[in-house]
């Protein structure tokens, strides 16, 4: 700690002191010296859930340092990243999915940074690969790629791995959203890489051959249809079947009790997981701070909002959620997979180019 006092220290001051250290080391919420007032950062976010806000709070009581928030999605973000160039007053980019945190990367949009506190809490798989210059984005919360069935018509040993879905067993019965959507990208690059490009191909074909309908929607509506019976399986992120465990809503209830859910290859190479991921923008002239607050994302503390705010599981191994939605789901200490994202980066072109060959809209 910085005040270092001449006089000699009561006991009770000195417990006070340790009080005061032990909050300072332990919680970012305690507010930081007057140093850095009337800094702002200014983060361009493509995620916008209500315990997002109460965290940004949270870092500014913690450092003084203003959230200034530029809301779009994915895609707007990286146009107007691209169209502001070194102008560019952005500090901060938060997106979804590792395949757009790739591809924002390939166009040279994120500032490699060195973080040794980044490096130690976000497991290595879960961010870019480390080059000379540094790491340029880190995941922060993951969700799976689930699969959810119809038991009635589906049974759970037939579909508990994403190999399986493509069997002729479950010909007419699989829905999914359009093969090209980055959630799906980023699953088939992981499944490619593990089946090499042959069996690759065969089993985007697979998948083609046992579809209900063209693919359509997005992965609610995929939920929905397993519900009402247009299909027997389906892929959906975590995150959109818990919405529907958390709504009030009795049809919302009925899709629900109708539909189960099954956390694919736990018995060998693990869940498909994805992130929500930030990097430092190319251009930031606050790199310092925006550093500072990736580190302060990283902290068990904001894990948890970052994570419930869309029940998502933290990215940070160890940091314990009580989600009741996600506990419904089976928990949150499911065996997910390893692949590192950085490899879905290298195939996304490939995994592309087997879709159109597969017929996969
Ligand atoms: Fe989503």
């Amino acid at each position: 700690m910085h005040n270092r006092s001449p006089r000699p220290t009561s006991p009770v001051r000195r417990a006070l002191n340790r009080t005061l250290l032990a909050l300072c080391l332990t919680s970012p919420w305690v507010a930081a010296p007057a140093a850095a007032q009337n800094q702002t950062l200014n983060l361009y976010s493509a995620r916008h859930y209500p315990g997002d806000e109460a965290l940004y709070d949270a870092f500014t009581r913690a450092t003084g340092i203003t959230i200034r928030r530029v809301d779009s999605d994915d895609a707007g973000i990286v146009a107007r990243l691209r169209a502001e160039g070194a102008a560019s007053p952005a500090d901060v980019v938060l997106l979804v999915d590792a395949a757009r945190m790739a591809a924002a990367d390939a166009q040279g949009l994120f500032l490699p940074i060195r973080s040794a506190k980044l490096e130690a809490a976000v497991p290595a798989h879960l961010r870019a690969a480390a080059t000379p210059q540094g790491t340029t984005w880190f995941g922060f919360s993951t969700r799976a790629r689930v699969i959810v069935y119809d038991p009635l018509r589906v049974k759970a040993e037939d579909v508990a791995t994403y190999e399986q879905l493509s069997h002729p067993k479950l010909k007419g019965l699989l829905c999914t959203r359009s093969g090209s959507h980055p959630y799906n990208l980023s699953l088939f690059a992981t499944v490619i890489e593990r089946l090499g490009d042959e069996k690759g191909q065969a089993w985007l074909n697979g998948l083609v051959a046992n579809m209900a309908r063209p693919p359509q929607g997005g992965d609610t509506d995929q939920i929905r249809a397993v519900a009402s019976g247009e299909c027997g399986v389906a892929l959906t992120n975590s995150y959109y079947l818990a919405r529907l465990i958390n709504s009030d809503k009795p049809e919302d209830r009925r899709v629900v009790e109708r539909v189960r859910v099954m956390f694919p290859n736990q018995a060998s190479t693990g869940t498909h997981v994805n992130i929500a991921g930030a990097a430092v923008a190319r251009h930031s002239k606050n790199v310092d701070a925006a550093v500072r607050f990736l580190e302060f994302l990283a902290t068990p503390e904001a894990q948890q909002y970052f994570a419930n705010s869309n029940n998502e599981y933290p990215a940070v191994p160890g940091v314990k959620l009580d989600n009741p939605a996600l506990r419904s789901m089976g928990g949150t200490d499911f065996k997910a997979e390893t692949i590192p994202l950085s490899t879905v980066a290298k195939n996304l072109t490939k995994v592309q180019q087997m879709l159109d060959r597969a017929g996969f809209r």
